[in-house]
Parts: structure tokens; sequence; C-alpha cells
């Protein structure tokens, strides 16, 4: 049986680079690792794909997957739903791929709680003036939408200290590196390494 992919827990406030980190850690797409696309009922961004961004779907159909038991998680954020699909993340991990998630806080308990060994990562912005900056850079979002946002950021900022590893996303690329490492060490844990690596243990320690 394939020993089981690593779960990868991201959180941030909106703006602070979480997106930008996790697609630039799958740029060159790795066979081992994989995001996963979440369910919302939020309207699509300009540029956003159904499927590769999120599945957008209505409060309708999100409340039926729900009653369905289809959702590992799932939160209301600013207003909208969002959830990740059971399915689909059982199936990754079990295929030995692991698996990123880009939540909110709310989210991270629901998983860590069914899954402690997942590794949660918390992305912090340099400064509340920056976080600003870059919501209002990215361009996607209308002037009223940022202002929730950055309202709602204190809220999610405040739960930094339920992860494991914090990030000040300053450099983007010092960040990037910095979560490429945290990712090389999870795979090095004792548990997991005794586990892929169980009949050559089994060889050394043999009398
Ligand atoms: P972003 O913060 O700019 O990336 O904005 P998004 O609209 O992509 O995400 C909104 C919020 O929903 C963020 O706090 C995400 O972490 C959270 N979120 C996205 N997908 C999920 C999910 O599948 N489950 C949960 N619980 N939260 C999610
Ligand atoms: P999130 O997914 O956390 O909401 P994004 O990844 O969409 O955030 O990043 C928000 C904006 O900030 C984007 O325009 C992105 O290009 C920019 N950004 C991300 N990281 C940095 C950084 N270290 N320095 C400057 N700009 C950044
Ligand atoms: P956005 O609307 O900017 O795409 O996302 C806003 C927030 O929702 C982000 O902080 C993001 O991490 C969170 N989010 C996105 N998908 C999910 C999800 O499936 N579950 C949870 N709990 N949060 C999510």
């Amino acid at each position: 049986m394939a020993r089981r992919g690593n779960l990868f827990i991201l959180a941030a406030p909106s703006g602070a680079g979480k997106s930008s980190l996790i697609s630039a850690l799958l740029q060159d797409e790795p066979a081992d690792m994989q995001v996963s696309v979440s369910h919302t009922t939020r309207l699509p961004r300009p540029g956003e794909e159904d499927g590769v961004h999120y599945h957008f779907i209505t409060v309708e159909q999100f409340k039926d997957q729900i009653n369905q038991g289809h959702f590992f998680e799932y939160a209301e954020v600013f207003g909208n739903f969002y959830g990740t699909s059971k399915v689909t993340i059982e199936q990754t991990l079990q295929n030995g791929i692991d698996v990123f998630l880009d939540i909110d806080w709310q989210g991270a308990r629901q998983v860590k709680a069914q899954i402690p060994d997942a590794l949660g990562v918390f992305i912090l912005p340099p400064s509340r003036q920056e976080l600003e900056r870059r919501l209002n850079s990215r361009g996607q979002d209308s002037a009223e939408v940022i202002a929730d946002r950055m309202a709602e950021a204190v809220a999610e900022m405040s739960h930094y200290d339920e992860f494991d590893y914090l990030i000040v996303n300053d450099n983007f690329d010092d960040s990037l590196a910095q979560l490429q490492a945290i990712v090389k060490t999870q795979r090095n844990r004792l548990s997991r390494q005794a586990e892929a690596h169980s009949v050559m243990l089994a060889g050394l320690l043999s009398q």
C-alpha cells in the first residue's frame, strides 16, 4: 500500500499571500503535491475559473452537500460558504500525494480535530498597511469587500497561535523558501520515515 500523503493547512488573513505562495510552491506541478480546490458560494473574481480556483456553487447546492455529508470541513467566511470535499482529500492522501488546504481558522480547527497529524502553517503580512496595500493591488475586490476583509483580518490573525509554523510574508522568495523547508521537514518526521523505510529498518536492526 502506498504511504499516505501529508496534509498541510495554510491560513492567513485575506491578502497575506497564501494563494500566491501555494501556487509558487506547485508551479512545476510536482506529482506528489496538490492544492485542494474548495467549494464556495462566493461569485468568481475576474479570471477565476470554475474547477481550478474553486468549484463555484449556489447556497442551495452547498446546503445539499452539507446535508449529504460531503464536506470534510466547511465554514462561513465573509458572508459566503467555503468547504473542502471529503472524498477528494481522502483519495488524494491515500494515493500518497501531499495535500495543501487554503482555508480559514475555523476550517483549520475542524481539520486538526479529525487529522491531528495535519500540519498548520499561518501566514502573516508584515504590517496592516502592507496587507491593505496588497488587497488593493490585487485589484480584484471592490472597496467595500476590501474594507470588510481588513475589518476581519485582526480576528483571523488572532488565531495564529493555533498553528505549528508561522511565516511572516515580507520578502516573497524568503517566505517560499520557508514553506518549502517546512514541507521537507514534515516529510522527514520519524513516524513517516519509519513507515516508508520499514523494510530497510528491519534489515538494519536485525541481529
Ligand atoms: P483570499 O483570502 O483572498 O484567498 O480569499 P478567498 O475568497 O479565496 O477565501 C476566503 C476565505 O475562505 C479564506 O479565509 C480562506 O482561507 C477560506 N477558505 C477557502 N477555502 C476554504 C475551504 O475549503 N474551507 C474553509 N473552511 N475555508 C476556506
Ligand atoms: P491571499 O491568497 O492570502 O488572499 P494573495 O496570494 O492573493 O493572498 O496575495 C495578495 C496580493 O499580494 C497579490 O496581489 C500578491 O501578488 C501580493 N503579494 C503576495 N505576497 C507578497 C509579498 N511577499 N510581497 C509583495 N506582494 C505580495
Ligand atoms: P477568497 O474569497 O478571497 O477566495 O477567500 C477568502 C478566505 O476563505 C480565505 O482566507 C480562504 O483561505 C478561505 N477559504 C477558501 N476556501 C475555503 C474552504 O474550503 N474552507 C475554509 N474554511 N475556508 C476557505
